[in-house]
């Protein structure tokens, strides 16, 4: 019981929401209404971009809320959530998971490494940002993304 009154005072903790977004901008692709699985592929980042998604589906920010949902096979997904920059060791795995993919699917990039190469694009194990491997149909900038800036990308596409 002590903990139920806990919940019960706590009440809600998530952040506002905010009205929905309106996304007709978006390739045909990216138009998965309501609902959004994805599974999220490290292609090399430095951990940075990973605990920003984590506050994103943590309770305070609560992506689950607007039809966003992380899981484990690119087989249940409708998208791929890349971060970092696509190092040689993982160019064939993200094409492989991209592989996977039931059609249409939806690819994100997140943070500047994804998006253009960021502080680590002349290393010598990068092949490049994700886009030298795949069609990216969403980039979230910013190094790392603010969970807002995630978020604010995952409605547009879910609608809500
Ligand atoms: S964008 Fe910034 S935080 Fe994200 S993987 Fe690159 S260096 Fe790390």
């Amino acid at each position: 019981m002590g903990i139920l009154r806990t919940i019960i005072a706590a009440g809600r903790v998530a952040e506002p929401a905010g009205p929905p977004p309106a996304g007709e901008d978006l390739p045909a692709a990216a138009r998965l209404r309501g609902s959004l699985q994805l599974r999220h592929v490290d292609a090399g980042s430095c951990g940075g971009c990973e605990l920003e998604i984590a506050g994103c589906f943590s309770p305070v920010y609560d992506a689950e809320r607007f039809g966003a949902r992380l899981v484990a096979s690119p087989r249940h997904a409708d998208g791929l959530l890349v971060t970092g920059v696509v190092t040689q060791n993982m160019a064939q795995a993200v094409r492989e998971t991209h592989r996977a993919l039931p059609e249409p699917a939806i690819v994100i990039a997140v943070g500047e490494c994804a998006c253009n190469g960021g502080e680590l694009d002349d290393g010598y194990g990068v092949v490049g940002p994700v886009s030298s491997v795949l069609p990216v149909d969403l980039e979230v900038h910013g190094c790392p993304p603010h969970p807002d800036a995630i978020i604010a990308a995952l409605r547009r596409v879910t609608g809500r």
